[in-house]
C-alpha cells in the first residue's frame, strides 16, 4: 500500500508513518512544520519507502504515482495552537481538506480524516456517541477548530456521496504519548514540564472537569484499521476510561518523583466540562479498542519528554524547538 499521510511529521502523523513503514507500506509524508519539526521524523529520513514533501496542503496536493489511502492530519491540533493560528487552522481544515479529497479522488485512493471529540463542543450528553449533534459555540475563539472539523466532516461526507470516494471520518478523543510538545499546551505535557521543572502544575477551574485518555500507539492502530475497513463514520477513537484533570495533575506528581505543588488557575472559555467517548461502534465495526494501560503510556510520555527538555536546555536552561509567542503558553489552556 502506498499511503499519503498529510501533518506526517506531527505528533500522532510521525507514529502513524513509523506504523505503515513497519507494516511493509510505501509513505509520503506532506508537511509545512507548522505545528512540528523536521526531529519527530528525522529517523525515518533514509527509509527506502518513506518520502517527504515539505508543502502546504492548503495550496495543492499533487504527489506523483500510485497512491492507495490518504490520511488527512494537518491541522493544528493543540489549544494554544489553534488559538495563535486562527486563520490557519479554518484554513487547512476547509481549503486542505478540500486538496486532500481531491488527491483521493483523482487517485481513486481510499481517503481518511482525522476529526476530534471537539465536533461535539461542550456535549450535553455523557459518554458521547457519534449520532449526538453536538453543542458548538460557532464564533466563540475554539470555534476556529470546531468548525474547521466540522465543515471537513461535511466535506468528507458529500465527497463519500457525490462523488463515490471511499472517504471516512474518525472523531479523536484526547490522545497522548511520546513527540508531543513540552511547550503545545495540552495537560498532559504541561503537567509534565511542571512537574519536571519543579514548578507548581496549573489545573484550571477547581480541576474536576474530566478527559479520557488514549495511548497513541492505539489510537494509530485505530486510525489503520478504519482506513482498512468499510464503514464510513464517523467513528470514536479513544480510551473511556475517564479522569479528572486535578487527579491526573496528581498522578503525574507521583509518576515524576516531583515535589512541585498544584495551583488553580481559571478555566478558559468554553472548556468542555465531561470527555469520554462511547466507542462501542468502533468495538463493533473495527474490532478496536484501547489496549495500553494509561499509567503505562504516562511513563513513556514522562520518558521522552524529560529527554526532550534536557536535549533542549543549554546552560542549564529548558527551551522549546518550537517558536511560540510570548502569549503561546497561556497557563489554563488546556484540552
Ligand atoms: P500536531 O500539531 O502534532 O500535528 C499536526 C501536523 O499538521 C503538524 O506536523 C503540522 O505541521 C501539520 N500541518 C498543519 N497545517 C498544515 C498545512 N497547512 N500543510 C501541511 N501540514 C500542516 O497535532 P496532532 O496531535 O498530531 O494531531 C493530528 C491530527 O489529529 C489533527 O488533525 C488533529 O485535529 C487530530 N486530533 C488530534 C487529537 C489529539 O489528542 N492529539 C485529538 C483530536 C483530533
Amino acid at each position: 500500500m502506498r499511503a499519503v499521510v498529510t501533518g506526517g511529521a506531527g505528533f500522532i502523523g510521525s507514529h502513524l508513518c513509523e506504523r505503515l513503514l513497519a507494516e511493509g507500506g510505501d509513505v509520503v509524508c506532506v508537511d509545512n512544520f507548522l505545528t512540528s519539526g523536521l526531529h519527530n521524523i528525522e529517523q525515518l529520513m533514509q527509509h527506502p519507502r518513506f518520502r517527504f514533501s515539505y508543502r502546504d496542503v492548503c495550496q495543492s496536493l499533487d504527489v506523483d504515482g500510485q497512491v492507495d489511502a490518504v490520511f488527512h492530519l494537518a491541522s493544528p491540533a493543540s489549544p494554544t495552537d489553534y488559538l495563535r493560528l486562527p486563520l490557519e487552522t479554518l484554513r487547512v481544515g476547509s481549503a486542505g481538506t478540500w486538496n486532500a479529497l481531491d488527491l483521493a479522488a483523482s487517485k481513486n485512493a481510499r481517503f481518511l480524516l482525522t476529526s476530534t471529540s471537539e465536533s461535539y463542543g461542550d456535549p450535553q450528553i455523557h459518554p458521547q456517541t457519534e449520532d449526538y449533534w453536538g453543542n458548538v459555540n460557532p464564533v466563540g475563539p475554539r470555534s476556529v477548530y470546531d468548525e474547521a472539523k466540522r465543515f471537513g466532516e461535511a466535506l468528507t461526507m458529500a465527497y463519500r456521496r457525490s462523488r463515490g470516494v471511499d472517504a471516512k471520518v474518525v472523531r479523536i478523543f484526547n490522545t497522548f504519548g511520546p513527540r508531543m510538545r513540552p511547550d503545545d499546551g495540552r495537560a498532559i505535557p504541561t503537567f509534565v514540564r511542571q512537574a519536571l521543572e519543579g514548578d507548581p502544575l496549573t489545573v484550571t477551574g477547581d480541576g474536576a472537569q474530566t478527559r479520557s485518555l488514549c495511548y497513541v500507539d492505539d489510537l494509530v492502530s485505530g486510525l489503520v484499521q478504519m482506513m482498512a475497513g468499510e464503514h464510513g463514520g464517523p467513528v470514536n477513537l479513544g480510551n473511556p476510561h475517564e479522569v479528572s484533570m486535578l487527579d491526573l495533575a496528581r498522578w503525574i506528581i507521583e509518576l515524576t518523583g516531583s515535589s512541585s505543588d498544584i495551583q488553580l488557575v481559571p478555566r478558559p472559555q468554553d472548556d468542555p466540562e465531561k470527555r469520554r467517548p462511547d466507542i462501542t461502534l468502533a468495538r463493533e465495526k473495527l474490532g478496536w479498542e484501547p489496549k495500553t494501560p494509561v499509567e503505562l503510556g504516562l511513563r513513556e510520555t514522562i520518558l521522552c519528554l524529560s529527554n526532550r527538555l534536557s536535549q533542549d536546555a543549554p546552560a542549564g536552561q529548558h527551551g522549546t524547538a518550537i517558536p511560540v509567542p510570548e502569549q503561546g503558553l497561556t497557563a489554563g489552556v488546556h484540552s
